[in-house]
Protein backbone atom coordinates (compact mmCIF):
# COMPACT_ATOMS: atom_id res chain seq x y z
CA UNK A 1 0.00 0.00 0.00
CA UNK A 2 1.06 3.56 -0.58
CA UNK A 3 0.52 6.57 1.55
CA UNK A 4 -0.30 9.52 0.56
CA UNK A 5 1.52 12.63 1.42
CA UNK A 6 -0.24 15.50 2.59
CA UNK A 7 1.00 18.97 2.58
CA UNK A 8 -0.32 22.37 2.75
CA UNK A 9 -0.29 24.24 -0.23
CA UNK A 10 2.21 26.65 -0.86
CA UNK A 11 -0.99 29.53 0.36
CA UNK A 12 -1.11 27.87 3.30
CA UNK A 13 2.10 27.55 4.10
CA UNK A 14 3.43 31.58 3.80
CA UNK A 15 0.11 32.52 6.10
CA UNK A 16 1.13 33.47 9.81
CA UNK A 17 -0.71 31.80 11.85
CA UNK A 18 -4.17 32.98 12.71
CA UNK A 19 -3.60 35.28 15.47
CA UNK A 20 -6.16 33.92 17.99
CA UNK A 21 -5.37 30.32 17.21
CA UNK A 22 -2.00 31.16 18.95
CA UNK A 23 -3.85 33.26 22.07
CA UNK A 24 -5.76 29.80 22.35
CA UNK A 25 -3.05 27.95 22.62
CA UNK A 26 -1.34 29.99 25.45
CA UNK A 27 -4.53 30.42 27.17
CA UNK A 28 -5.12 26.36 27.65
CA UNK A 29 -1.72 25.97 28.27
CA UNK A 30 -1.99 28.52 31.14
CA UNK A 31 -5.66 26.78 32.34
CA UNK A 32 -3.86 23.12 32.43
CA UNK A 33 -1.56 24.26 34.24
CA UNK A 34 -4.53 25.76 36.57
CA UNK A 35 -4.47 29.01 36.39
CA UNK A 36 -7.69 31.53 36.91
CA UNK A 37 -8.27 33.09 33.58
CA UNK A 38 -9.64 36.62 33.04
CA UNK A 39 -9.99 36.41 29.18
CA UNK A 40 -9.53 40.33 27.83
CA UNK A 41 -8.69 38.69 24.27
CA UNK A 42 -10.95 38.05 22.04
CA UNK A 43 -13.41 40.23 20.99
CA UNK A 44 -16.66 38.06 20.92
CA UNK A 45 -19.44 39.17 23.37
CA UNK A 46 -20.02 37.09 26.63
CA UNK A 47 -23.66 38.22 26.83
CA UNK A 48 -26.30 35.81 25.71
CA UNK A 49 -28.39 36.66 22.02
CA UNK A 50 -31.73 38.57 23.57
CA UNK A 51 -34.26 36.35 23.94
CA UNK A 52 -36.82 38.04 20.84
CA UNK A 53 -34.06 37.25 18.72
CA UNK A 54 -33.72 33.33 19.87
CA UNK A 55 -37.52 33.04 19.66
CA UNK A 56 -37.67 34.43 16.19
CA UNK A 57 -35.16 31.97 15.02
CA UNK A 58 -37.17 28.93 16.68
CA UNK A 59 -40.59 30.71 14.93
CA UNK A 60 -38.67 30.68 11.33
CA UNK A 61 -36.95 26.98 11.98
CA UNK A 62 -40.33 25.60 12.64
CA UNK A 63 -41.25 26.82 8.80
CA UNK A 64 -40.71 24.19 6.18
CA UNK A 65 -39.75 26.64 3.51
CA UNK A 66 -36.90 27.74 5.05
CA UNK A 67 -35.41 24.68 5.69
CA UNK A 68 -34.30 24.45 1.91
CA UNK A 69 -30.93 26.20 0.01
CA UNK A 70 -31.94 30.13 0.88
CA UNK A 71 -31.45 32.68 -2.14
CA UNK A 72 -28.44 34.04 -2.34
CA UNK A 73 -29.16 37.22 -2.75
CA UNK A 74 -31.23 36.84 0.51
CA UNK A 75 -34.56 36.89 1.43
CA UNK A 76 -36.59 39.85 0.09
CA UNK A 77 -38.07 40.76 3.72
CA UNK A 78 -34.72 40.81 5.08
CA UNK A 79 -33.21 42.86 2.16
CA UNK A 80 -35.94 45.11 2.87
CA UNK A 81 -35.17 44.91 6.70
CA UNK A 82 -31.60 46.40 6.00
CA UNK A 83 -32.73 48.72 3.77
CA UNK A 84 -34.88 50.74 6.04
CA UNK A 85 -32.83 50.21 9.21
CA UNK A 86 -30.06 51.99 7.18
CA UNK A 87 -32.40 55.05 6.13
CA UNK A 88 -33.36 54.71 9.74
CA UNK A 89 -29.68 54.39 11.33
CA UNK A 90 -27.56 56.69 8.41
CA UNK A 91 -30.11 58.79 6.72
CA UNK A 92 -28.91 56.50 3.32
CA UNK A 93 -30.96 55.15 1.25
CA UNK A 94 -29.93 51.89 -0.40
CA UNK A 95 -31.87 49.98 -3.05
CA UNK A 96 -33.13 46.39 -2.33
CA UNK A 97 -32.43 45.19 -5.42
CA UNK A 98 -28.91 45.99 -6.17
CA UNK A 99 -27.62 48.01 -3.36
CA UNK A 100 -27.81 45.12 -0.75
CA UNK A 101 -26.32 41.49 -0.33
CA UNK A 102 -26.42 39.80 2.62
CA UNK A 103 -23.34 37.64 4.05
CA UNK A 104 -22.45 34.71 5.77
CA UNK A 105 -21.02 37.01 8.64
CA UNK A 106 -19.17 40.05 7.64
CA UNK A 107 -15.91 38.34 7.36
CA UNK A 108 -17.20 36.03 4.49
CA UNK A 109 -17.52 38.87 2.48
CA UNK A 110 -14.40 40.20 3.60
CA UNK A 111 -13.05 37.16 2.75
CA UNK A 112 -14.24 36.39 -1.00
CA UNK A 113 -14.27 40.55 -1.86
CA UNK A 114 -10.50 40.44 -3.35
CA UNK A 115 -11.39 37.07 -5.53
CA UNK A 116 -14.54 39.29 -6.97
CA UNK A 117 -12.44 42.67 -7.57
CA UNK A 118 -8.44 41.86 -7.60
CA UNK A 119 -6.23 39.66 -10.08
CA UNK A 120 -2.72 38.50 -9.41
CA UNK A 121 -0.27 41.07 -8.94
CA UNK A 122 -2.40 43.55 -8.12
CA UNK A 123 -2.19 45.24 -4.97
CA UNK A 124 -4.85 45.74 -1.96
CA UNK A 125 -3.81 48.67 0.82
CA UNK A 126 -4.76 47.64 4.05
CA UNK A 127 -4.44 48.83 7.54
CA UNK A 128 -1.72 47.96 9.69
CA UNK A 129 -2.68 47.19 12.52
CA UNK A 130 -5.69 46.09 11.42
CA UNK A 131 -8.12 42.84 11.23
CA UNK A 132 -5.67 40.02 9.80
CA UNK A 133 -8.55 38.62 7.15
CA UNK A 134 -7.55 41.67 4.82
CA UNK A 135 -4.59 40.73 4.48
CA UNK A 136 -4.98 36.69 4.30
CA UNK A 137 -7.65 37.44 1.73
CA UNK A 138 -6.17 39.36 -0.83
CA UNK A 139 -2.92 36.80 -0.21
CA UNK A 140 -5.64 34.26 -1.57
CA UNK A 141 -6.68 35.97 -4.85
CA UNK A 142 -2.99 36.07 -5.66
CA UNK A 143 -2.96 40.46 -4.95
CA UNK A 144 0.45 42.10 -2.90
CA UNK A 145 -0.74 43.91 0.24
CA UNK A 146 0.46 47.40 0.95
CA UNK A 147 -0.28 48.97 3.93
CA UNK A 148 -1.67 51.60 5.08
CA UNK A 149 -0.26 52.98 8.68
CA UNK A 150 -2.22 54.02 11.47
CA UNK A 151 -0.49 56.13 13.80
CA UNK A 152 -1.38 57.84 17.36
CA UNK A 153 -0.31 60.89 15.86
CA UNK A 154 -2.84 61.03 13.28
CA UNK A 155 -5.25 59.27 15.48
CA UNK A 156 -5.07 56.32 13.59
CA UNK A 157 -6.86 56.87 10.81
CA UNK A 158 -4.82 56.54 6.82
CA UNK A 159 -2.31 58.52 6.56
CA UNK A 160 -2.46 58.36 2.51
CA UNK A 161 0.95 60.30 2.20
CA UNK A 162 2.82 57.14 3.52
CA UNK A 163 1.66 54.47 1.17
CA UNK A 164 4.53 53.29 -0.96
CA UNK A 165 3.56 55.64 -4.26
CA UNK A 166 4.88 52.68 -6.39
CA UNK A 167 2.01 50.32 -4.60
CA UNK A 168 -0.47 52.88 -4.97
CA UNK A 169 -0.06 52.87 -8.75
CA UNK A 170 -0.93 49.15 -8.81
CA UNK A 171 -3.59 49.46 -6.24
CA UNK A 172 -7.08 47.70 -6.94
CA UNK A 173 -8.60 48.11 -3.63
CA UNK A 174 -8.39 49.35 0.12
CA UNK A 175 -9.68 48.08 3.34
CA UNK A 176 -11.00 50.46 6.05
CA UNK A 177 -12.27 49.74 9.13
CA UNK A 178 -14.55 52.15 11.60
CA UNK A 179 -15.08 52.21 14.68
CA UNK A 180 -11.53 50.73 14.22
CA UNK A 181 -10.42 47.37 15.72
CA UNK A 182 -7.88 47.18 17.39
CA UNK A 183 -7.03 51.10 17.75
CA UNK A 184 -10.93 51.97 18.58
CA UNK A 185 -10.75 55.12 16.59
CA UNK A 186 -13.78 56.67 14.78
CA UNK A 187 -13.48 58.21 11.30
CA UNK A 188 -15.61 61.21 10.89
CA UNK A 189 -17.80 62.46 7.62
CA UNK A 190 -15.00 64.58 6.43
CA UNK A 191 -12.50 62.03 6.38
CA UNK A 192 -14.96 59.69 4.24
CA UNK A 193 -15.50 62.61 2.10
CA UNK A 194 -11.50 62.51 1.95
CA UNK A 195 -11.37 58.75 1.44
CA UNK A 196 -13.91 59.27 -1.93
CA UNK A 197 -11.54 61.57 -3.74
CA UNK A 198 -8.40 59.62 -3.03
CA UNK A 199 -10.77 56.58 -4.35
CA UNK A 200 -11.38 58.54 -7.71
CA UNK A 201 -8.16 60.21 -8.20
CA UNK A 202 -6.29 56.36 -8.16
CA UNK A 203 -9.05 54.59 -9.04
CA UNK A 204 -9.03 52.12 -6.20
CA UNK A 205 -12.72 50.52 -4.55
CA UNK A 206 -12.79 51.36 -1.09
CA UNK A 207 -14.58 48.36 1.11
CA UNK A 208 -15.48 50.18 4.79
CA UNK A 209 -15.73 47.41 7.56
CA UNK A 210 -18.20 48.69 9.73
CA UNK A 211 -18.51 45.80 12.43
CA UNK A 212 -18.53 48.51 15.28
CA UNK A 213 -20.54 51.49 14.47
CA UNK A 214 -23.62 50.55 16.78
CA UNK A 215 -21.39 50.09 19.92
CA UNK A 216 -20.61 53.68 20.78
CA UNK A 217 -20.67 55.34 23.89
CA UNK A 218 -21.51 58.71 25.58
CA UNK A 219 -24.05 59.08 22.93
CA UNK A 220 -21.96 59.22 20.31
CA UNK A 221 -23.23 57.60 16.58
CA UNK A 222 -20.40 56.85 14.41
CA UNK A 223 -21.38 57.94 10.45
CA UNK A 224 -21.13 55.50 7.70
CA UNK A 225 -18.90 55.81 5.00
CA UNK A 226 -22.08 55.69 2.56
CA UNK A 227 -23.19 58.91 4.33
CA UNK A 228 -19.90 60.59 2.19
CA UNK A 229 -21.09 62.25 -1.20
CA UNK A 230 -20.12 59.84 -3.90
CA UNK A 231 -19.17 56.91 -1.44
CA UNK A 232 -21.42 54.57 -3.40
CA UNK A 233 -19.70 55.41 -6.98
CA UNK A 234 -16.92 54.12 -5.20
CA UNK A 235 -17.10 51.48 -2.77
CA UNK A 236 -19.55 49.20 -0.04
CA UNK A 237 -19.38 48.82 3.15
CA UNK A 238 -19.69 45.53 5.71
CA UNK A 239 -22.29 45.68 7.66
CA UNK A 240 -22.52 42.84 11.07
CA UNK A 241 -25.15 41.67 13.42
CA UNK A 242 -22.30 39.79 15.36
CA UNK A 243 -21.41 42.47 17.92
CA UNK A 244 -24.51 44.77 17.63
CA UNK A 245 -26.64 41.64 18.82
CA UNK A 246 -24.53 39.23 20.36
CA UNK A 247 -25.14 37.08 17.46
CA UNK A 248 -21.25 36.33 16.80
CA UNK A 249 -21.75 32.23 16.22
CA UNK A 250 -24.96 32.96 13.96
CA UNK A 251 -23.01 33.98 10.97
CA UNK A 252 -25.18 37.07 9.85
CA UNK A 253 -24.34 40.75 7.99
CA UNK A 254 -24.04 42.30 5.01
CA UNK A 255 -22.99 44.55 2.45
CA UNK A 256 -24.11 47.60 1.40
CA UNK A 257 -23.22 49.86 -1.45
CA UNK A 258 -21.95 49.99 -5.30
CA UNK A 259 -24.17 47.71 -6.91
CA UNK A 260 -21.20 46.81 -9.78
CA UNK A 261 -19.11 45.52 -6.83
CA UNK A 262 -21.75 43.91 -4.93
CA UNK A 263 -22.75 41.72 -7.71
CA UNK A 264 -19.30 40.45 -8.55
CA UNK A 265 -18.83 39.60 -5.03
CA UNK A 266 -22.39 37.32 -5.38
CA UNK A 267 -21.07 35.97 -8.03
CA UNK A 268 -17.89 34.31 -6.39
CA UNK A 269 -20.57 33.62 -3.55
CA UNK A 270 -22.81 31.98 -5.68
CA UNK A 271 -19.90 29.42 -6.53
CA UNK A 272 -18.88 28.89 -2.59
CA UNK A 273 -21.62 29.28 -0.57
CA UNK A 274 -25.79 28.85 -0.62
CA UNK A 275 -27.36 31.78 1.21
CA UNK A 276 -27.78 32.22 4.71
CA UNK A 277 -30.16 29.88 6.37
CA UNK A 278 -33.21 31.38 6.51
CA UNK A 279 -34.18 30.88 9.70
CA UNK A 280 -31.53 33.22 10.94
CA UNK A 281 -32.17 35.49 8.17
CA UNK A 282 -36.07 35.82 9.41
CA UNK A 283 -33.81 36.38 13.27
CA UNK A 284 -32.21 38.81 11.51
CA UNK A 285 -34.60 41.06 10.49
CA UNK A 286 -36.07 40.79 13.35
CA UNK A 287 -32.56 42.09 15.28
CA UNK A 288 -32.54 45.14 12.93
CA UNK A 289 -36.42 45.78 13.00
CA UNK A 290 -37.50 45.21 16.81
CA UNK A 291 -33.45 45.44 18.26
CA UNK A 292 -32.44 49.17 19.77
CA UNK A 293 -33.11 48.77 22.73
CA UNK A 294 -31.40 45.55 23.11
CA UNK A 295 -28.41 47.32 21.35
CA UNK A 296 -28.34 50.16 23.71
CA UNK A 297 -28.93 47.57 26.72
CA UNK A 298 -25.58 46.03 25.64
CA UNK A 299 -23.71 49.72 25.33
CA UNK A 300 -24.80 50.60 28.76
CA UNK A 301 -23.16 47.33 30.18
CA UNK A 302 -19.75 48.22 28.08
CA UNK A 303 -19.76 51.92 28.69
CA UNK A 304 -19.33 50.59 32.41
CA UNK A 305 -16.84 47.81 32.12
CA UNK A 306 -14.91 50.66 29.65
CA UNK A 307 -15.27 52.90 33.01
CA UNK A 308 -14.03 50.60 35.10
CA UNK A 309 -10.69 49.21 33.45
CA UNK A 310 -9.86 52.36 31.71
CA UNK A 311 -10.27 54.49 35.13
CA UNK A 312 -9.12 51.48 37.29
CA UNK A 313 -5.78 51.22 34.84
CA UNK A 314 -5.13 54.94 35.32
CA UNK A 315 -5.51 55.23 38.71
CA UNK A 316 -2.44 52.53 38.74
CA UNK A 317 -0.18 54.47 36.76
CA UNK A 318 -1.33 53.30 33.24
CA UNK A 319 -1.76 56.06 30.43
CA UNK A 320 -4.92 55.00 28.72
CA UNK A 321 -7.32 56.42 26.60
CA UNK A 322 -11.11 56.31 26.46
CA UNK A 323 -12.30 54.40 23.61
CA UNK A 324 -15.81 56.24 21.50
CA UNK A 325 -16.29 53.25 20.29
CA UNK A 326 -16.16 49.54 20.01
CA UNK A 327 -15.62 46.95 23.11
CA UNK A 328 -11.93 46.96 22.53
CA UNK A 329 -8.92 49.25 24.94
CA UNK A 330 -6.28 49.95 22.73
CA UNK A 331 -3.75 51.42 24.91
CA UNK A 332 0.63 51.97 25.10
CA UNK A 333 2.58 49.07 27.17
CA UNK A 334 4.47 50.40 29.45
CA UNK A 335 8.35 51.46 28.22
CA UNK A 336 10.80 48.62 28.91
CA UNK A 337 8.59 46.06 27.25
CA UNK A 338 8.07 44.58 24.27
CA UNK A 339 3.58 44.00 22.96
CA UNK A 340 4.65 40.25 23.13
CA UNK A 341 6.70 40.81 26.63
CA UNK A 342 3.67 42.19 28.20
CA UNK A 343 1.33 39.98 26.61
CA UNK A 344 3.07 36.71 28.23
CA UNK A 345 4.00 38.72 31.33
CA UNK A 346 0.25 39.47 32.30
CA UNK A 347 -1.03 36.02 30.95
CA UNK A 348 1.72 34.16 33.43
CA UNK A 349 2.09 36.38 36.28
CA UNK A 350 -1.50 37.97 36.72
CA UNK A 351 -3.63 34.90 34.30
CA UNK A 352 -4.92 37.61 31.92
CA UNK A 353 -5.10 37.02 28.67
CA UNK A 354 -4.84 40.53 26.19
CA UNK A 355 -3.96 41.04 22.90
CA UNK A 356 -0.56 42.30 21.63
CA UNK A 357 -0.74 44.79 19.52
CA UNK A 358 1.94 43.42 16.80
CA UNK A 359 -0.25 40.51 16.05
CA UNK A 360 -2.11 42.98 13.76
CA UNK A 361 0.55 43.96 12.00
CA UNK A 362 4.15 45.76 12.89
CA UNK A 363 2.83 49.10 13.68
CA UNK A 364 0.49 47.64 16.42
CA UNK A 365 4.13 47.18 18.46
CA UNK A 366 4.16 48.92 21.38
CA UNK A 367 0.38 48.41 22.24
CA UNK A 368 -1.78 45.85 23.50
CA UNK A 369 -5.51 45.30 22.93
CA UNK A 370 -8.29 44.79 25.92
CA UNK A 371 -11.55 43.74 25.46
CA UNK A 372 -14.27 44.36 27.24
CA UNK A 373 -15.60 40.71 27.39
CA UNK A 374 -16.07 39.76 30.77
CA UNK A 375 -17.95 40.65 33.57
CA UNK A 376 -17.01 44.14 35.44
CA UNK A 377 -16.42 42.48 39.08
CA UNK A 378 -13.82 40.20 37.09
CA UNK A 379 -12.48 43.79 35.34
CA UNK A 380 -11.93 45.38 38.92
CA UNK A 381 -10.23 41.67 39.49
CA UNK A 382 -7.77 41.91 36.63
CA UNK A 383 -7.23 45.90 37.32
CA UNK A 384 -6.47 44.58 41.09
CA UNK A 385 -4.22 41.92 39.87
CA UNK A 386 -2.17 44.12 36.86
CA UNK A 387 -1.64 46.30 40.51
CA UNK A 388 0.26 43.66 42.39
CA UNK A 389 2.52 42.31 39.21
CA UNK A 390 5.81 42.86 39.91
C1 LIG B 1 -15.58 40.82 14.52
C2 LIG B 1 -15.11 41.51 13.30
C3 LIG B 1 -15.60 41.14 12.04
C4 LIG B 1 -16.38 39.87 11.83
O1 LIG B 1 -17.69 39.96 11.95
P1 LIG B 1 -18.62 38.78 11.50
O2 LIG B 1 -19.79 39.49 10.95
O3 LIG B 1 -18.89 37.98 12.73
O4 LIG B 1 -17.94 37.95 10.47
C5 LIG B 1 -15.24 41.88 10.94
N1 LIG B 1 -14.39 42.90 11.06
C6 LIG B 1 -13.88 43.26 12.24
C7 LIG B 1 -12.93 44.39 12.29
C8 LIG B 1 -14.21 42.57 13.39
O5 LIG B 1 -13.66 42.92 14.54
Amino acid sequence: MTTLTIEAADRIKKLPPYLFAEIDRLKREARDQGVDIIDLGVGDPDIPTPNFIIDSLYEGAKDPKNHRYALDAGMPSFREEIASWFQRRFGVSVDTQNEILPLIGSKEGIAHLPLAVVNPGDVVLVPDPGYPVYHSASYFAGAETSTIPLVEEKGFLPDFSAIDPAALKQAKLMFLNYPNNPTAACATLEFYEEVVQFAKEHDIIVAQDAAYTEMAYDGYKPVSFLQAKGAKEVGIEFHSLSKTYNMTGWRVGFAVGNPEILKLLAKVKANCDSGIFQAIQVAATTALKEGDQAVQDNIDIYQERRDILVDGLESIGWKVNKPKATFYIWTKVPSGYTSAELTTKLLKDAGIVVTPGNGFGPNGEGFIRFSVTVAKEKLQEAVERIKNLK
